[in-house]
């Protein structure tokens, strides 16, 4: 199956009804960031918006994906921006001047840690072609379910 689009309703990556929006920013780090604030500004688009909560409609990319591609079939890869995450806020000094990382280090005991990583970071690059109205390329997909990057 080829890549596909947001007019036609279909998950980018499986194909089956896109009834799920992801995130643009990992939930979990939207409802850390409002444990001390009632709203926050997303200045992202042409004018900064103000967000009241975790789900609000700023936050959310449109239905471009099925609920099994953004519930379980992605949650290997969300766990592995959780450790990514928390091992950035342990310590964030380690990350002000290195221009390299040790993956080695964030992910000691995940051998599929990187390129899980790599796969969060992927999706919502997806999400976004998606819901631009852009086709996802083949080669993103094939990434998804598996591939080696190159
Ligand atoms: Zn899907």
């Amino acid at each position: 199956m080829g890549a596909r689009s947001l007019e036609d309703g279909s998950c980018w990556w499986c194909g089956q009804l896109a009834d799920s929006k992801e995130h643009r920013f990992k939930a979990s780090d939207l409802r850390w960031m409002f444990k001390d604030s009632p709203s926050l500004w997303l200045d992202a688009g042409e004018r900064p918006a103000r967000i009241k909560g975790p789900g609000a409609k700023a936050v959310l990319f449109p239905e471009v994906l099925c609920r099994d591609c953004n519930s379980e079939r992605s949650q290997p890869f969300d766990e592995a921006y959780s450790v990514f995450f928390r091992y950035i806020c342990a310590d964030t000094e380690r990350f002000r001047h290195p221009t390299e990382y040790s993956m080695e280090k964030i992910y000691p005991f995940d051998v599929q840690g990187p390129g899980n990583l790599a796969r969060y970071a992927m999706k919502n690059f997806a999400c976004r072609i998606a819901s631009r109205g852009f086709e996802v390329p083949q080669q993103v997909i094939e990434f998804m379910n598996g591939a080696e990057g190159t």
